[in-house]
């Protein structure tokens, strides 16, 4: 068995200590030592345990290396789920880290008026933008869509009723229920109609003067379908004519583009609302707007600056990384054909079939050039929006399937998924499907590197 100070006096290991440092080689070695006496114990031969003692510098420098990697790491999306909840739904447009970087690295005007040289609101970096592009009156941006429906709620409800259509009570992944945020905000919720119909009457019966708001909000993971009827904002907003009431609108995927013009189903955008007349309108920032994590609140001027003096705005509040990288997204939004290009979550969304196609050629040829004896097919696909958008809608793309006579489609699955940029993919008809939509043409090569080491 190698001896601790011994090993310290060897020439590798005195180098990784200067490329380290001493506490961190210490810990390896005792690591490696504590391994090997379990492998005495589990009876290694001698050959073996030989060959691990004359190898063992390498293995203390593998644990080291081991050391260093972070839990959270990128991996390779090839499942066509564009909104990939799991996977940290939208990835940021390339513009936006160089911003982040120089106010991280840093300090920032984060909260400095550069112009008056006194203290500025964190706020103010978005609220121009974000009324540019809308057309509302203000605007404010809080941690995620469920703190801003929360915030709304609890500023302008508490201890007072909200009016819902039993249609519209969703469930979020992750256990955002409006029930349950009514709850929480001291809300008292009213349900009206029923699951598949609700009429403009409903909500008027039920107004009364403990009536605070009427909540609408968009189901946006699911669809009621047949004979159905529900209330447009618009109808609800000309009810604010007979009574004091405010109406509020969750819309959950914060769209800024009528999507429909790129054959996608037609989603309410977030200035359709504010035409209708909605009061205060709540979305998120990392679906369908293909931004960094935010809830970003608009609407009347009066009830933002009410809502940034409720104490809940402080807990829940951006910081200069979301704030930095929600700003540069909005900026592509300046000019709607950019916004296409560069957003990653709706160049994937827009990608037309030739172009899916033929990039999907083009990896298949590279996977067949690494000499692997799998076997590789494009064929046609469904993707999916995903992040609870959109659920009815399918986009035809194309895939990449790879078959084997000798590999289980489980293992390659499971190689693919312990790569060390982890490559996530979906099975289907037992073959290993690689959904081009979602993978990046700088992913590739990482694919046929991973395709070529599978058979080892
Ligand atoms: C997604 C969604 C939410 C939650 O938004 P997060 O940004 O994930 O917190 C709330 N309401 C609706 C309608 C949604 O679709």
């Amino acid at each position: 068995m190698p001896k601790v100070d011994e090993l310290l006096e060897n020439a590798e290991i005195k180098k990784l200590i200067e490329e380290n440092s001493r506490k961190i080689v210490l810990e390896s070695i005792r690591e490696a030592l504590d391994n090997l006496r379990i492998d005495i114990k589990d009876g290694l031969s001698g050959e073996e345990l030989t060959n691990k003692i004359d190898n063992i510098n390498q293995s203390i420098a593998g644990l080291i290396e081991a050391g260093k990697e972070h839990n959270l790491i990128k991996v390779i999306n090839a499942t066509g789920v564009v909104i990939h909840t799991n996977l940290g739904r939208s990835p940021l447009p390339s513009e936006v880290l160089k911003g982040i970087e120089l106010v991280s690295s840093g300090y920032s005007n984060l909260e400095y008026d550069l112009e008056k040289g006194e203290r500025g609101e964190r706020y103010s970096h978005l609220e121009d933008i974000i009324v540019k592009i809308t057309g509302a009156e203000s605007a404010m941006v809080v941690n995620n869509n469920a703190a801003a429906v929360m915030l709304i709620l609890s500023t302008l409800a508490n201890g007072k009723e909200v009016i819902t259509s039993r249609g519209e009570l969703i469930e979020i992944g992750g256990a955002f229920r409006i029930p349950d945020v009514c709850l929480q905000s001291g809300a008292h919720l009213v349900e009206v109609g029923t699951t598949n119909k609700t009429h403009l009457r409903d909500y008027e019966n039920a107004i009364n003067e403990e009536t605070a708001a009427i909540l609408k909000v968009h189901t946006s993971n699911y669809r009621i379908l047949g004979f159905t009827e529900s209330i447009d904002s618009d109808e609800l907003s000309s009810l604010k004519n007979a009574h004091d009431i405010y109406v509020i609108e969750d819309l959950g995927s914060g769209v800024l583009i009528d999507l429909s013009k790129y054959g996608i189903e037609y989603e309410p955008t977030v200035q359709d609302s504010i035409r209708k007349g909605v009061d205060i309108v709540s979305f998120s920032g990392d679906k369908l707007l293909g931004g960094p994590q935010a809830g970003i609140i608009i609407g009347r001027r009066d009830i933002i600056e009410a809502l940034k003096k409720n104490p809940l705005t402080r807990a829940l509040r951006v910081d200069k990384f979301t704030i930095s990288a929600l700003e540069a997204t909005l900026r592509l939004y300046l000019d709607e054909e950019i916004a296409i290009k560069k957003i990653p979550t709706l160049r994937m969304l827009t990608y037309t079939n030739k172009e899916l196609y033929d990039r999907a050629n083009i990896l298949k040829n590279k996977l067949e050039k690494t000499g692997s004896n799998l076997k590789f097919d494009v064929i046609e696909v469904e993707s999916e929006v995903g992040g609870g958008s959109l659920p009815l809608e399918k986009l035809p793309s194309y895939a990449v399937s790879i078959d084997s006579e000798v590999i289980s489609t489980e293992y390659i699955e499971k190689r693919l998924r312990k790569n060390r940029v982890p490559i996530i993919v979906r099975i289907i008809k037992d073959k290993v499907i690689l959904d081009i939509r979602t993978i990046d043409d700088g992913e590739l090569d990482i694919i046929a590197k991973a395709i070529s080491e599978l058979e080892s």
